[in-house]
């Protein structure tokens, strides 16, 4: 614990007046502390993020591109100390650590090799008009925990490729990688261009209330969502808001049991099931339901859950105390309702906010742990009969994320996704993501797009021109 973390204010690393302590979920020791950025922080970062705004817009769209490369390459570079420093905060494994680094810089490379259309609507002897896209200036970037490092780049990659300046502020139970990422790229960009700072509870609120930013691109709870939007209006800030969910998988009868227990597992468990488009609930149909109940009980058997540190280890704790709760929480209340457990469900002593691998046998649809989002490794299965009856089921949710239908036959499945009302439906598989595909959760889940090209002109505003020809 040597390292000094420091934000990054207007090209400056600061490590502030206060600091507070990042705990190890896995042990809960102390890791690192972070800076506590005070108004007067904030003040500063918004302010040179605004100076910096006209310098960076200016910038051709080629040489931010080659910003971001030479970032990717850092990240890249450093991904070995980065995926220790996640793991040490976050918790989750070693390789998967990596892959969120290694992920994160592929990320940046893809974006930056997006275009901004432009569009020529009419080009004639009377008139030429255009849209282009401007833009929109100084963006509020607000992180979770479950995926720091990865979620940031999301945002930032095409922000400042837009040409925006950007304030960030990762989540206090996971700074210190989004920290020392600013740490190692400081030197790549003009001061102002990219500000990182980090703060307690209390600073969310402050920035997103803060007059002078023009966008807020959030990702977090729906709650919390509706809070940021609530804050954004004073001032009628742009906002994308990448919401919470309640992922339903629906298996078909004509799957091949044994080959796809261990991909539903993951579908639900990647990251100690703290992924927002993870499974959250899975339909079995009753023909099939016992045979994958079992295979699911069988393989869940088989993964370690540990220190993410440690070699082998395939499942780390929950991030943080707050979430270690909620979840215990909704533990304790499918045991008081006398729900049956197929694993899990017992508490461990050990150090750590450790929660062992909980499989539910069928509660009812109106249970707790079928209706809100779990964000850990406690997966209820559900018996259906019939595909009108779970789709119903399906769609009652006020989260519209992502979901998934499992079957024999695609184009069966292909006709149940396109009924699904959510943002993403993936056929066979689950949590797939690329750079090229726009995410959007409907209804709770979230507002506008992130990812693709229509995430990279969400910080864009289009700007028409119009030229009247001389005769
Ligand atoms: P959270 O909403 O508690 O916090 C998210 C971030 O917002 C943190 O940085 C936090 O400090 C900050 N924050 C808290 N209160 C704030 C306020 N009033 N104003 C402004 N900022 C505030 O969420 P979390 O517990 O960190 O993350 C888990 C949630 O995020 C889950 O619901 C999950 O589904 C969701 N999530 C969604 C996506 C997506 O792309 N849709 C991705 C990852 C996580």
């Amino acid at each position: 614990m040597t390292h000094a973390f420091k934000m990054l204010i207007g090209g400056n690393l600061e490590e502030g007046a206060a600091q507070f302590d990042v705990l190890n979920p896995a042990t809960e020791e102390v890791v690192g502390r972070a800076p506590d950025a005070t108004r007067e922080d904030l003040n500063r970062a918004v302010a040179s993020a605004r100076a910096a705004f006209p310098g960076w817009a200016a910038t051709s769209i080629e040489e931010r591109r080659r910003v971001l490369k030479s970032m990717a390459e850092v990240l890249g570079a450093n991904a070995h100390s980065l995926k220790q420093l996640l793991t040490s905060e976050q918790g989750k494994p070693s390789p998967d650590a990596e892959t969120e680094i290694l992920g994160a810089a592929y990320w940046i490379e893809a974006v930056s090799a997006l275009d901004i259309p432009v569009t020529v609507h009419e080009d004639t002897a009377e008139r030429y008009s255009e849209t282009r896209r401007v833009p929109v200036g100084v963006v509020c970037a607000i992180v979770p925990w479950n995926f720091p490092v990865f979620i940031a780049i999301v945002k930032l990659a095409p922000a400042l490729l837009a040409g925006n300046t950007v304030v960030l502020k990762p989540s206090p139970f996971t700074p210190l990688s989004t920290l020392r990422f600013g740490e190692l790229v400081a030197s790549l960009l003009p001061p102002g261009v990219l500000n990182i700072i980090s703060g307690g509870d209390a600073l969310g609120p402050m920035m997103t209330a803060h007059p002078d930013f023009d966008k807020i691109s959030f990702t977090g709870s729906s709650a919390t969502g509706k809070r940021v939007m609530e804050s954004a209006s004073s001032t009628l800030k742009r906002i994308t808001l990448e919401l919470g969910g309640n992922d339903a998988a629906i298996v078909l009868p004509d799957v091949d049991v044994e080959a796809v227990a261990q991909q539903l597992f993951w579908a639900a468990f990647a990251n100690n099931g703290q992924v927002c488009m993870a499974t959250k609930r899975m339909y079995i149909h009753r023909d099939i339901y016992e045979p994958l109940r079992d295979a699911l009980v069988a393989y869940a058997k088989t993964v370690k859950v540990g220190n993410g540190a440690e070699q082998g280890t395939q499942l780390g704790p929950i991030n943080n105390a707050a979430q270690y709760q909620c979840v215990l929480d909704l533990i304790k209340d499918a045991k008081d309702q006398g729900y049956t457990f197929l694993l899990g469900g017992e508490s461990l002593e050990e150090p750590g906010y450790f929660v062992p691998i909980t499989l539910i046998d069928n509660p009812p649809e109106s249970s707790r742990i079928v209706q809100e989002e779990q964000f850990g490794p406690v997966l209820p299965l559900i018996k259906f009969d019939d595909v009108d009856d779970v789709i119903e089921r399906v769609n009652a949710s006020s989260y519209g994320l992502g979901g998934s239908v499992w079957s024999g036959d695609e184009d069966r499945a292909y006709a149940i996704a396109q009924r699904i009302e959510t943002g993403t439906v993936w056929i066979n598989e689950a949590i797939y993501i690329a750079p090229s595909l726009p995410f959007a959760g409907h209804k709770d889940s979230g507002i506008g797009v992130e990812g693709g090209l229509e995430g990279l002109l969400e910080y864009t505003i289009t700007q028409n021109i119009t030229r009247k020809r001389s005769a």
